[in-house]
């Protein structure tokens, strides 16, 4: 199934049903706009409004477990058959909406301008990092390739989120070949092209335009391993 979150990265609110409730503290509804802790983005967090009493329920975790997305709450009482209001925390994850989007840009750049692949990333709200396996490369480059990412932002271009079965992404002209980095195994890609600049499959959040980032600004670079580099930056 192809949760709320999947299909609309900017409903903050939803109406839905609660499935189950296991512990008193891990619900599972029908269905869901929080993001589960994957592929290098932080869950969502937000709350639970009971429709019948209005009582709240904090959202605190949220992971996925085979198909299935659990809810941890911090406080007890939910039961199943609940009709509760899902509202997100909106700033963090608008926030993470921007890092997410802007490392398909960053490691668009990185690609095109080394060679390198993404290995790996880990968002955050403050700072977010990208892995590349890279085994030479001049650490006076990196800001070079921060100009040129926000050039491309600044210039600004639509991100489609679409689900493709696997052959039609071969339409795609720059398709990505499927990476570590945030890919799910879905038997339908969900497909996020930004485009004229990148297109990849991908299970995150993003935004609908590049220019919604803002700016980017370089933080540090480490060397992880001999052949893995990483990059820190955040939005200014
Ligand atoms: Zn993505």
């Amino acid at each position: 199934m192809n949760y709320a979150y999947l299909v609309d990265c900017y409903q903050k609110e939803l109406r839905t049903k609660v499935v189950s409730v296991k512990d008193d503290k891990f619900v599972v509804l029908e269905d869901t706009i929080f993001y589960p802790n994957s592929g290098g983005q932080p869950h969502d967090i937000g709350k639970l409004i009971r429709e019948s009493d209005g009582e709240a329920f904090p959202v605190i975790y949220v992971g996925k477990f085979g198909e299935v997305v659990s809810h941890q709450v911090d406080n007890q009482g939910l039961k199943t058959g609940d009709e509760v209001k899902c509202v997100l925390d909106w700033d963090r994850r608008y926030q993470l909406m921007k890092m997410h989007t802007a490392a398909h840009v960053l490691s668009r750049v990185i690609h095109d301008e080394t060679g390198a692949l993404t290995s790996g990333n880990q968002l955050g709200e403050d700072a977010s990092r990208i892995d590349f396996a890279l085994s030479e490369y001049n650490r006076e480059e990196i800001p070079g390739w921060f100009e040129k990412a926000n050039e491309i932002i600044k210039k600004d271009a639509e991100v489609n989120k679409s689900f493709m079965k696997r052959e039609e992404t071969q339409n795609i002209s720059g398709f990505a070949a499927p990476s570590p980095h945030l890919m799910q195994d879905f038997e339908e890609l969900r497909v996020v092209d930004i485009k004229g600049v990148d297109a990849q499959p991908c299970g995150g959040t993003h935004l609908d335009s590049l220019k919604e980032i803002g700016k980017l600004e370089f933080v540090k670079s480490d060397n992880k391993g001999k052949n893995n580099r990483r990059v820190y930056y955040k939005i200014i």
